[in-house]
């Protein structure tokens, strides 16, 4: 059995009501609709968002469009647009409880989590303003006597910012900084389902001094909002975080206007793990890279890659160590499972488990949705036995559901790692580096850990290969990827001869 934590429920809790941020005012949407958002653990309503439209989304980008074209943001010095940003990681820190909060009853991940990724979210804040102080061009004074080359960096414009409901805040915090440190505008739609705090954050910017109609959120679905946000002619580009079947929808839209695009999609991550493994961490490893965020995670490590020596061991080392994880109540501290995000959610992944087990593979845990008296919640899941064309071991489940295969050399792990359509992430367990490094090459990921897993860094970058994505987030090129090169190709002193003869 898992731990089970009944979630208390939110008596004296009153909903939040949130407006959305156009041209610098909080305003209702146009028809006056309201979204209503439960949280997935207790039931209850606990936010209620202004419903933009598709009009609402137009006046957004003319706002953001204004502001670039005509507006103080993309004219000022680096080191203002960088210490407003650094104000902006001040307020986050200070706030950092109530966002925390906000994504924790809105997602129902466990709040220790979404207090980590605040904590994330502020470093990113700071990474970004350090960045977008020393964003520069090149020159070319090597180009012959009496020619000057020089490469500008301009920001690129009108930025569509896209975000999915699993890491709220922290997704939105991997996009919107380096696009203002480039000197850019934007209009971000946060997932209907998770879009209090991103709201809050547009309440934080007005207070860090970003100027009117740098920041416009609006709040709606994809159809009514989204998609108008990736065809409008006045945005320059897009970036998207999401589902790859999304992506690619966007990436099409996108193209109608030759719009530049960034895209996070999803993931099936292989964890690789010899014989010569520290086992005792890698188990550990195993059942936070498989239930964290309740699954509901891109860089999840669903799908366990073992030599077949010891697959057996491992496979019930992690339904012993499964027992003891804690699901249930994201508002207790201890928490280590939440709730998934709808009742839709849960019946999909529910599918997947019980169409593994029907084509043969073994529950070694867990294995269906568990009543806690209120929401949505699926037990830490084991399957073993499973084979690499099974649609559980090939399509991102995004629940806590481990699929575990085996493999017998080191080329026949890499060709089952590789054997699908996404490229997110990667996991190489080994005490020999030769091993681990053949792996890391190998593998077709953005990012591989060896005898890690999940461990991130404002430095590094992250992206996909293949279908998990287009471009990557984070490190030092983060604010160079909101940006256009412009050449100057510079004359000096009067020219002896030109075209045509004198
Ligand atoms: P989703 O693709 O359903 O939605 C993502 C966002 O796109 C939401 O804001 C949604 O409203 C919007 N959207 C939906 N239809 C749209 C349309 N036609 N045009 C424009 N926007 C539209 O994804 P989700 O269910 O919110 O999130 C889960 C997915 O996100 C998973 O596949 C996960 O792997 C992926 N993800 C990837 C990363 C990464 O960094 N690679 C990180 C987190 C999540």
């Amino acid at each position: 059995m898992t731990v089970l934590v009944r979630p208390q429920a939110l008596e004296s809790f009153k909903p939040r009501e949130f407006q959305m941020l156009i041209d610098g005012r909080w305003t209702n949407g146009a028809e006056g609709r309201i979204i209503e958002r439960k949280s997935p653990a207790h039931g209850t309503v606990v936010s209620r968002y202004q419903a933009a439209t598709k009009a609402d989304a137009e006046q957004a980008i003319r706002a953001a469009r204004h502001a670039f074209d005509k507006g103080p943001w993309p004219r000022m010095k680096g080191a203002e647009r960088s210490n407003i940003l650094l104000k902006a990681a001040d307020l986050i820190a200070s706030r950092a409880e109530e966002l925390a909060f906000l994504d924790c009853i809105e997602s129902g991940k466990p709040i220790s989590q979404a207090r980590a990724e605040l904590a994330g979210a502020v470093d990113i804040w700071r990474y970004a303003a350090a960045l977008g102080r020393d964003l520069h061009g090149e020159s070319y004074n090597t180009l012959g006597e009496g020619t000057l080359g020089v490469v500008l960096r301009e920001a690129i414009g009108v930025i569509s910012i896209i975000t999915p409901w699993n890491f709220p805040f922290l997704i939105v915090s991997q996009k919107l900084p380096f696009a203002l440190a480039a000197g850019c505008t934007a209009v971000v739609k946060p997932s209907e389902l998770t879009s209090g705090s991103t709201l809050v954050l547009g309440e934080i910017l007005m207070e860090a001094g970003v100027p009117s109609g740098v920041i416009n959120i609006v709040v709606g679905t994809g159809p009514d909002v989204g998609a108008p946000m990736t065809t409008h002619p006045d945005v320059d580009m897009v970036s998207f975080t999401g589902s790859t079947t999304v992506g690619k929808l966007t990436m099409a839209n996108a193209a109608q206007t030759l719009k530049k695009v960034s895209l996070e999609l999803g993931g099936k991550n292989p964890q690789i793990v010899f014989p010569d493994a520290n086992l005792d961490e890698f188990i550990d490893a195993a059942v936070f890279g498989a239930y964290f965020n309740a699954g509901e995670c891109c860089n999840a490590g669903s799908r366990l890659i073992v030599h077949k020596s010891v697959a057996q061991d491992v496979v019930s080392r992690i339904a012993e160590l499964s027992k003891k994880v804690r699901v249930g109540d994201p508002l207790d501290p201890k928490t280590q499972v939440g709730a998934i995000i709808t009742p839709e959610h849960l019946a999909k992944i529910d599918h997947y488990v019980r169409g593994a087990a029907g084509d043969g593979a073994d529950i070694a845990h867990g294995g269906a949705p568990l009543d806690l008296g209120s929401g949505q919640f699926m037990a830490p899941t084991i399957l073993s036995k499973v084979k690499s064309d099974m649609a559980v071991a090939r399509e991102e489940v995004f629940g806590p559901v481990l699929s575990v295969l085996t493999f017998d050399t080191i080329e026949n792990a890499i060709d089952i790692a590789n054997s699908i359509d996404y490229g997110l992430s990667a996991g190489v367990w080994s005490r020999d580096m030769d091993t681990c490094l053949q792996v890391g090459r190998g593998v077709r990921a953005g990012t591989v850990w060896m005898n890690t897993f999940m461990d991130g860094a404002s430095e590094l970058p992250f992206g996909g290969y293949r279908q998990s994505g287009l471009g990557r987030e984070l490190g030092r090129h983060a604010v160079e990827d909101y940006t256009e090169t412009k050449t100057l190709n510079i004359h000096m002193g009067p020219r002896t001869a030109w075209w045509m003869p004198r």
